[in-house]
């Protein structure tokens, strides 16, 4: 078939306070009980989102939600959740959809792990097979389940989003962090892995933009050189370099990629699928 198979009208011209509210949505976001993805979820829920926190080991994301939840007035639970394992990851989000509202608006695959085993030659494959089953594998099973759910919503006519003014606009906003290092291969230059990986979860958004494009949208996000734990790793030699590099002179504070994510998550970005926004202080521009 051809994409004009179904309604192809754009939604109603709208306040830019109402493009850019989640109420009534409901948003999954991984990896998120600190750094990029607490920022995201702290982003949803002032925009008026319920959001489900998931972590894998952070139990400290319980507290977060909690805290979450008193700050907004909003719900938000957090979820134990091996993003590697396709099971794990299917039944987790049908229990958030059942339990929130009985709908699924966003998701945000976010959970990642950096390479620190030595780079391609001298690092174990075991090695290799964790990152790309973090960073890649994690985001095509979320996908996959969460597709699923997206799908279901417009086969069944969409899902009314009571009290806003875009009552059938119902479209899934599937959003995977990817990172400038799927754009250039950056310094360290122990990263293949991991460079690969996320160049993978780039294109695999501009995949499923286009073949899940009658009912959900699909970008990713590139962020540069952010102040969070997973460069810790990175001696401050490498940290000074990175930053010489930066054309505007510092690393990112996590904060500064809600902007990204609030937009591609709200009818804000109705006409944006199949793109990625990198937010790397002119890293990736030089
Ligand atoms: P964090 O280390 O704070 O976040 C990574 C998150 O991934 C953690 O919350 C961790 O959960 C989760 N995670 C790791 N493995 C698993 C797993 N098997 N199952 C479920 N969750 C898992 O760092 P950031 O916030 O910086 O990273 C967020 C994303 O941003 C990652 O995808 C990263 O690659 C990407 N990124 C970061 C950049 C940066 O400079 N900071 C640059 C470019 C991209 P828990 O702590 O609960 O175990």
């Amino acid at each position: 078939g051809t994409f004009r198979e179904y309604n192809t009208e754009a939604p109603q011209e709208t306040s830019v306070k109402q493009l850019f509210s989640l109420k009534h949505k409901t948003a999954i976001v991984s990896g998120s009980g600190a750094g990029i993805g607490l920022q995201v979820v702290h982003a949803f829920a002032e925009a008026g989102a319920n959001v489900a926190i998931w972590y894998h080991g952070n139990k400290e994301a319980l507290d977060r939600a909690a805290e979450i939840e008193k700050k907004y007035g909003v719900k938000c639970k957090a979820y134990q959740t091996d993003v590697t394992d396709y099971e794990n990851v299917k039944q987790v989000i049908n229990d958030i959809t059942k339990e929130f509202n009985g709908r699924l608006d966003i998701f945000v695959a976010n959970a990642g792990i950096p390479w620190t085993d030595g780079g391609m030659i001298d690092g174990p494959l075991t090695s290799y097979h964790k990152v790309v089953a973090t960073d890649l594998d994690s985001v095509f099973y979320s996908a996959k389940a969460a597709g699923e759910i997206f799908r279901r919503q417009y086969e069944a006519g969409g899902v009314s989003l009571t009290g806003t003014t875009m009552e059938n606009y119902s479209y899934g906003s599937f959003i995977a962090t990817a990172s400038m290092s799927g754009h250039i291969a950056n310094i360290p230059q122990l990263q293949s892995a991991y460079n690969a990986a996320k160049a993978g979860v780039r294109h695999l958004c501009q995949s499923l933009a286009v073949e899940w494009v009658k009912f959900a949208r699909a970008n990713s996000v590139s962020p540069g050189y952010i102040a969070t734990e997973i460069s810790n790793f990175v001696p401050p030699e490498t940290k000074a370099i990175w930053r010489s590099k930066i054309p505007m002179g510092r690393e990112g504070e996590a904060h500064e990629l809600k902007g990204a994510y609030l937009y591609l998550a709200s009818d804000a970005s109705s006409y944006t699928t199949g793109t990625d926004i990198l937010v790397d202080g002119g890293y990736c521009a030089v």
